[in-house]
């Protein structure tokens, strides 16, 4: 299907979704939802300290909660997914990936509601200290006068190569000092405020890799020394091995899963945009591949809610009806990946 047309089916989609709610009952299920970077306000942004993402600001994210303790969803965290979850409730769960400082801003929000989150950390950007490389595109591309379709066709190449071979290109780039964080926007947390993070009662840790791996792009030794190697740098920062991974970019292989059973992970998420019906949590290998939502900080809140909600999309009946005459054909990927 044409990006237009689908647009535009996507849009009717959306339109429909309030409607859609109204009239058919919305199926009970564990919904999880990403965020990255947690802005103060719209200003923040415009300081190009880091790759802008989804610009999702603290006020946005507080109203994400509220919209949804609304709607009667309860908040849960892994461990209340594990030890299993109730078929005729509605359940969210919260995350954040990568490890930035700035998700200390969502504590007072989850502490006013009482709602845990679980974050998942890149543990060798705390252990350094590093920036993430995708802010460093961004923040050193800008400066360079780069367009932000420049910027964003780099960061879809660089998605590709290992973290070693995204370092080595950016570093002839833009010099080995681009990789210094420039403010509390862009930096990871330290090892001291991680431990300090961890050991809040609305605080769950879960592994991101050491270096943000992107797997598929990895050996067979360089996933496994990826993923064991965060299961024990986390456990002598926050003082307990993960039960819960979230693959970067959502990306993963069989190898993968194998990694993570054998490593004790028993949740592991990934960007697929879709809800996660009972059914699938009883299931070993669908626990470890569960879908989850992203929110945009650049559209309407409460419509991306309504349609990720909703239960009937056009957009994924002709999809369906699409795939069954050309079963070969491959949707293009959107333009920009979340990482
Ligand atoms: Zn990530």
């Amino acid at each position: 299907m044409k990006t237009a047309f689908r647009k535009a089916i996507h849009q009717l989609d959306v339109l429909l979704a309030p409607l859609v709610l109204a009239t058919l009952r919305e199926q009970n299920a564990f919904n999880t939802y990403l965020f990255h970077a947690l802005f103060k306000d719209r200003e923040e942004l415009k300081l190009h300290l880091c790759d802008p993402q989804q610009q999702v600001t603290v006020g946005m994210f507080r109203d994400f909660v509220i919209y949804h303790l609304e709607k009667g969803y309860t908040f849960v965290s892994v461990p209340d997914v594990l030890k299993g979850l109730e078929p005729d409730k509605k359940y969210l769960m919260i995350t954040f990936d990568d490890g930035y400082y700035n998700n200390h801003r969502a504590l007072p929000i989850l502490e006013e509601f009482q709602v845990p989150a679980t974050f998942f950390v890149s543990v060798n950007h705390v252990l350094q200290e590093k920036a993430f490389w995708w802010d460093v595109a961004y923040r050193e591309g800008k400066k360079a006068g780069k367009t932000d379709g420049e910027i964003l066709a780099e960061k879809n190449m660089l998605l590709s190569k290992t973290d070693d071979e995204v370092e080595r290109y950016l570093e002839a780039e833009y010099g080995e000092r681009a990789f210094q964080p420039v403010s509390d926007t862009d930096r990871p947390m330290t090892a001291d405020e991680l431990r300090k993070f961890s050991q809040h009662p609305l605080v769950h840790i879960g592994n991101h890799t050491c270096d943000h791996a992107v797997l598929p792009n990895y050996s067979e030794e360089g996933v496994e020394r990826q993923i064991v190697e965060a299961q024990v740098k986390l456990e002598r920062i926050i003082g307990y091995r993960p039960l819960s991974i979230a693959y970067p970019c959502g990306d993963y292989t069989n190898h993968t899963l194998e990694v993570c059973r054998r490593e004790g992970i028993a949740l592991g998420i990934t960007v697929h945009h879709a809800k996660n019906f009972y059914s699938s949590l009883h299931d070993r290998n669908s626990l470890l591949t569960l879908n989850r939502f992203t929110i945009w900080g650049t559209e309407e809140l409460k419509s991306q809610c309504d349609f990720y909600r909703s239960d009937y999309h056009i957009l994924e009946k002709m999809r369906n009806l699409y795939h069954r005459i050309r079963p070969q054909h491959q949707y293009q990927k959107n333009s920009q990946r979340i990482v």
